[in-house]
């Protein structure tokens, strides 16, 4: 038996390890539900910033894996629960799409002009434009506390990379000078710490499992949980050397899948 199978839950990221856009990688879905067979806490982990738990379950029927909304932890969510722990129905400008807003709104946070908020959550948008960057500079400089859902300069998309929410962070970032004072997603602490939370469980108990070192093996190890890196996205048996001498980080284990762990 695998030695990660005695760890009580597992924390998983979803592109790269259970789908590609809208295909399933189906040795990551098996490996789920052998993982559930087993009675294993799963929670799934994504610095994804456009959808919402409610959007997210869509995409995970699609893939055949039926999914509870405490089992979704995406950066959305993960950032409408961070700011709750500030303040409770907070006045916020957010760059991002419906999913965000969605989350944000569950979380009973209310969503005003740039010159009425208290904070400015920066998300993704595929339909960014010149009148939302303004708003959002104008937050910016207007020195209210700035959260972004993640630090994603780049996502690879199923057809090539395209931007992530770095394109707005950057952006900001030349024209005020400011960075964001907090960013929740991977590799931040702060969504893993979350994730535990949702578990039930401490770090140890857990084994953090993605296919991007700089980003879900980073995360695992800044909560000091085992890691495991799956072959099935980003990282391959070819560029893996590299990208553990590029990212200056090792994950635990290695395996081409999650389903990998019962053979
Ligand atoms: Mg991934």
């Amino acid at each position: 038996m695998h030695p990660l199978l005695n760890k009580k839950g597992f924390v998983i990221d979803i592109d790269g390890v259970i789908g590609r856009g809208e295909s399933p990688i189906k040795k990551g879905i098996e490996g789920v539900k052998k993982l559930r067979e087993l009675g294993k806490k799963v929670i799934f982990v994504s610095n994804n910033s456009t959808r919402s738990r409610r959007i997210m379950m869509g995409r995970f029927q699609r893939f055949g894996l039926d999914v509870d909304e405490d089992e979704l932890l995406m950066a959305t969510y993960a950032t409408a629960r961070f700011i709750a722990k500030e303040k409770r129905s907070a006045k916020v400008f957010t760059t991002g799409e419906p999913g965000l807003v969605e989350e944000l709104e569950l979380a009973g946070h209310k969503i005003v002009e740039y010159d009425e908020a208290e904070y400015l959550v920066v998300g993704s948008n595929r339909g960014i434009n010149f009148d939302l960057m303004t708003k959002a500079l104008r937050a910016c400089l207007s020195g209210i506390r700035y959260l972004a859902t993640n630090p994603d300069r780049i996502f690879p998309a199923e057809d090539g990379p395209v931007p992530g929410t770095g394109m707005i962070i950057g952006a900001l970032y030349w024209m005020t000078g400011r960075k964001p004072d907090v960013v929740v997603g991977k590799p931040s602490k702060i969504i893993m710490e979350e994730a535990l939370e949702i578990l039930g469980l401490s770090a140890e108990d857990v084994v953090v499992v993605g296919d991007q070192i700089d980003v879900d093996i980073k995360a695992g190890k800044a909560i000091g949980a085992e890691t495991l890196l799956v072959l099935t996205g980003v990282t391959t048996r070819e560029n893996i050397n590299s990208m553990i001498s590029r990212f200056g980080e090792k994950p635990d284990y290695v395996l081409d899948s999650l389903s990998d762990l019962f053979d």
